[in-house]
């Protein structure tokens, strides 16, 4: 048990205290910011105690702030619950605090993290790198100073220092690429924080790896790590080159053949295992039967683990200052940590604090195959139906879930109260079935008008229409409806 005024000002201890009061002493959470020492100065009431309370919680907090909530018994020893939510705060640097009514006692479940003290870019330092005079000019044949990336790397640098958002539009030849990058390696090296270039194309991935990244390694004092990131399936799988050539002429079709026992003396030879080191693109089909999949990876248990392509290029990608990946390992990484709440461990990439998007128009529809839902009339109708539906062909007319739990119901009429088995069926027939009925109504309905709504927008048909939703952000479109 801690010392109260050892964590918390005397001010953010009185709010704590009356909102207790004003809740009748009841479970209130509570979001805390903390000071440079880590002191509690400011508090705010966010939830009245009940569970579905927490999950939006977790919106809110973000490194160095505190969850404190209190425990109307004045017994502190956190729940089950309590440490498996402190647990979850805890791997984002907020902390996690339980306190009694009279705000006299806390007990500390997981102290949160301070913020790391940041050094800020020194702009008109790069500012002055991309000028006629500069380091870079000097090594770049035929440089030219353009007004337009001077405003770009004063912009990207601002965003940097102020952790903002930073919405860039700039033509092709302004010198984009250069532009970020310098941003993203000083703030990397200065800040030991990793930063992430994601583009669609692979055209300018190998450019910034093999052109621009090199070309500033030359010229920048600050020395940095930058690597390409590429999917899993890019990468040859060691042991199943193994099981080809164990028993490969049971398993390859003989069309294959040939591909594959290049592909298996090539498997001996690369040293890195990547596809783009292949002077020869083979089948999409014949690349799958060497190629790394997650559900067949025996991971740390695969006797080539060590040796392993994959991995052990995603050993080297945690030691890098710089990641330049795909649009859609970035977005399929944001979504598996999106799953788990774990912003800054290892998911598909290392942990990262700043995300630059190159290519940033194809972001939208990438973003929608990761975080998007489609529903479709159809499918919603066909769900229903596995619940209820009437066959009027056939002799058996009522299929579904309903009418195979009402027969087995009938079965057990004998078993169970009479009074019981006739409200059941009865609230079936009368309640059940035609709330069902009358969801399919409404949902038809609903369908149908947007589907009219949508046509009236577009006079043509085959193009696409998208309405977002102000809430949600969703993007939806006839296709969908
Ligand atoms: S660790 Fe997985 S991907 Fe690597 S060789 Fe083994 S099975 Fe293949």
């Amino acid at each position: 048990m801690s010392h109260i005024h050892q964590l918390m000002a005397a001010g953010a201890i009185d709010i704590l205290r009356s909102t207790i009061q004003d809740a009748g002493g009841n479970e209130v959470f509570f979001l805390a910011g903390t000071d440079e020492r880590g002191i509690i100065q400011e508090v705010t009431p966010l939830a009245r105690g009940n569970d579905s309370a927490v999950p939006a919680l977790m919106q809110v907090a973000a490194q160095s702030d505190v969850i404190i909530h209190n425990h109307p018994s004045g017994h502190l020893t956190p729940s089950q619950a309590d440490v498996g939510i402190a647990s979850e705060y805890g791997n984002q640097g907020v902390g996690f605090y339980i306190i009694n009514n009279g705000v006299d006692q806390v007990y500390v479940v997981v102290k949160a993290f301070q913020k790391e003290k940041l050094v800020p870019l020194k702009i008109p330092q790069i500012l002055e790198m991309i000028s006629p005079e500069g380091a870079i000019a000097s090594k770049l044949g035929g440089y030219e100073s353009r007004p337009e990336q001077l405003r770009m790397t004063e912009a990207v640098g601002t965003a940097f220092n102020r952790s903002q958002l930073a919405l860039i539009e700039a033509g092709t030849g302004t010198g984009k690429s250069l532009s970020y990058l310098l941003s993203a390696i000083f703030w990397s090296v200065q800040n030991k924080q990793r930063v992430v270039v994601s583009t669609n194309t692979i055209n300018l991935q190998e450019q910034l790896i093999n052109k621009d990244l090199p070309f500033l390694r030359s010229v920048l004092s600050p020395q940095f790590k930058a690597i390409l990131i590429k999917g899993r399936n890019n990468y040859v799988c060691l042991s199943k080159i193994d099981s080809l050539e164990k028993e490969g002429e049971h398993l390859i079709e003989s069309e294959d053949r040939a591909e594959l026992k290049a592909l298996i003396q090539w498997a001996h030879k690369t040293s890195d295992g990547s596809r783009s080191d292949l002077s020869i693109l083979p089948a999409p089909a014949v690349w799958e039967k060497v190629a790394c999949e997650s559900d067949n990876c025996g991971r740390i248990k695969c006797p080539f683990y060590s040796r392993c392509f994959f991995y052990r290029a995603r050993r080297e990608a945690s030691s890098a200052d710089v990641l330049v990946v795909n649009h859609h390992l970035l977005f399929s990484d944001l979504a598996l940590r999106g799953d788990t709440g774990r912003y800054s461990d290892v998911a598909i990439l290392p942990g990262y604090s700043r995300i630059i998007l190159d290519e940033a128009h194809n972001v939208e529809d990438v973003a929608t195959d990761y975080f998007g839902a489609q529903i479709s009339k159809f499918g919603l109708l066909r769900l229903l139906g596995r619940f209820y539906s009437i066959r009027e062909k056939e002799r058996i007319r009522e299929k579904g879930l309903i009418p195979f739990l009402l027969a087995r119901l009938r079965f057990l009429e004998k078993q169970i109260d009479v009074k019981l088995y006739t409200r059941i069926f009865e609230h079936v027939q009368t309640k059940l079935i035609p709330q069902r009925e009358n969801l399919a109504f409404v949902l038809t309905s609903v369908f149908d008008d947007l589907a009219a709504y949508f046509e009236g927008l577009s006079k043509d048909e085959t193009a696409e229409v998208k309405v977002r939703d102000s809430c949600s952000g969703s993007a939806t479109s006839p296709r969908a409806a």
